[in-house]
């Protein structure tokens, strides 16, 4: 069983993660290193950000909602968080954090404020926090390429005209990175808006409504290697304006009648009813300033080195095949999804976490349409779910070589 402790992990820059040295028990006995290679699902802590908590759980009081000193301290600190979050998002004059409980909270909170009239694009490739939320939805077909991506939405806001258009940044499931950029040119030329789930490209490279030239973009705070509980949506504030609050409660009210009317407050708390995740906005605000302040560019260079030493690795592996719908060559983060000829993907998993040590995901990922898609199109019979591993910040060459090891070793096994 294994050992938690909190040592910080060496390394990474900015996101040295706590968890390193976790070693688990294997079937034969042994005492392993824990590889945690399921970092797309929730990333571990960073450093920074368990650090930030620290400081903060000593002045612990309400937010927004105290005239004592550390009430005005946690307000403080709950709008510095807000800012440090904006400032990572790229966000505009104009533009807003909201913070919600996650991106699935984010993009319900996004679809509650969308006026009726405005139709939402979204691809059946999304998760399906980007794909059930919306009322008014045009599905639009898995593309082949970003190209034909990009000739979809603009072929369907001809037809829709100006509409919301709901894309993920990169997909949970195969890593690979949509013409978001591209997307949006389409999409202003029609006047429509964007909303950018950036919940894993968050985590791996910069993101910024500004630079991307979207309306809205979402990500989650325990992907972006802080604890559970914290999210965002950040961007135009007209609808969030416009719209009756998400929750409604004490926060979202500026004043109320002794007849009950209600006046609804606008900004941000307007959708931020109840007391706030103050932990969960410092600790996911620490993160994006030590990005902020030191870049992505060793973090990216790591996992890319990485992921092509994964790929290498599966790649000679007889039985293993990749899932992707852009091809081999298009641009990845560190997620692998992929299947092994005539073996149970839920027993591949299980056997990696048994047998070797290695937390990794099966099943269809939350975004059943494209994994299934992506299994049902492989030139040989897969099985009807896959096994996802996903690297991030902590993960090593030695987790990697042990996967495709164990990988090998399994997939020989195989009927
Ligand atoms: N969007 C993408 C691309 C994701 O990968 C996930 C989670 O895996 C979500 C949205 C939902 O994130 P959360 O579970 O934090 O709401």
């Amino acid at each position: 069983f294994p050992h938690a402790r909190t040592e910080a992990q060496p390394g990474r820059g900015a996101l040295a993660v706590l968890g390193g040295d976790l070693m688990v028990r294997v079937a034969d006995g042994r005492l392993l290193p824990y590889a945690n290679l399921d970092i797309a699902a929730t990333a571990p802590c960073a450093v920074v950000a368990a650090e930030a908590v620290t400081r903060l759980l000593p002045s612990y009081a309400s937010v927004h909602r105290g005239a004592g000193v550390l009430s005005q301290h946690c307000t403080r600190a709950y709008e510095q968080a807000r800012a440090a979050v904006a400032r990572f998002v790229g966000c505009r004059p104009g533009d807003q954090v909201v913070f919600t409980r996650n991106s699935t909270d984010a993009l319900n909170l996004l679809a509650h404020v969308v006026p009726a009239s405005t139709p939402v694009l979204t691809f059946l490739g999304e998760h399906h926090a980007n794909l059930l939320p919306w009322r008014q939805t045009v599905h639009l077909p898995l593309p082949r390429t970003p190209g034909e991506a990009v000739a979809a939405v603009d072929e369907a806001l001809r037809r829709h005209g100006p509409a919301l258009v709901a894309v993920t940044a990169t997909s949970n499931v195969t890593g690979e990175v949509w013409p978001v950029a591209e997307i949006a040119r389409v999409a202003r030329w029609h006047g429509a808006r964007v909303v950018v789930d950036a919940a894993q490209l968050a985590a791996h490279g910069p993101v910024s409504l500004a630079d991307l030239d979207v309306d809205y973009l979402v990500l989650s705070g325990h992907k972006l290697y802080a604890p559970f509980g914290a999210g965002v949506l950040a961007g135009r504030a007209d609808w969030m304006d416009a719209a009756r609050p998400y929750l409604s409660g004490g926060g979202a009210s500026r004043h109320v009648g002794s007849d009950g009317t209600v006046q609804w407050a606008l900004g941000p708390g307007r959708h931020e009813a109840g007391t706030p995740n103050l932990v969960g906005a410092v600790a996911m605000a620490a993160v994006c300033e030590a990005v902020t302040a030191t870049g992505w560019a060793a973090l990216t260079h790591h996992e890319q080195q990485l992921l092509e030493r994964l790929d290498a690795g599966l790649a000679t592996v007889a039985g293993v095949h990749r899932l992707v719908l852009f091809g081999p060559a298009h641009p990845r983060l560190g997620i692998a999804a992929f299947a092994v000829a005539g073996l149970d993907s839920a027993e591949v998993a299980r056997r990696l976490a048994d047998d070797h040590g290695i937390g990794v995901r099966d099943g269809l990922f939350c975004a059943h349409p494209l994994t299934r898609h992506l299994l049902a199109s492989a030139p040989t019979r897969l099985p009807g779910t896959a096994v996802r591993a996903s690297l991030g910040a902590g993960t090593t060459r030695e987790q990697v070589d042990r996967l495709v090891a164990a990988v090998a070793r399994i997939a020989a096994q195989a009927p």
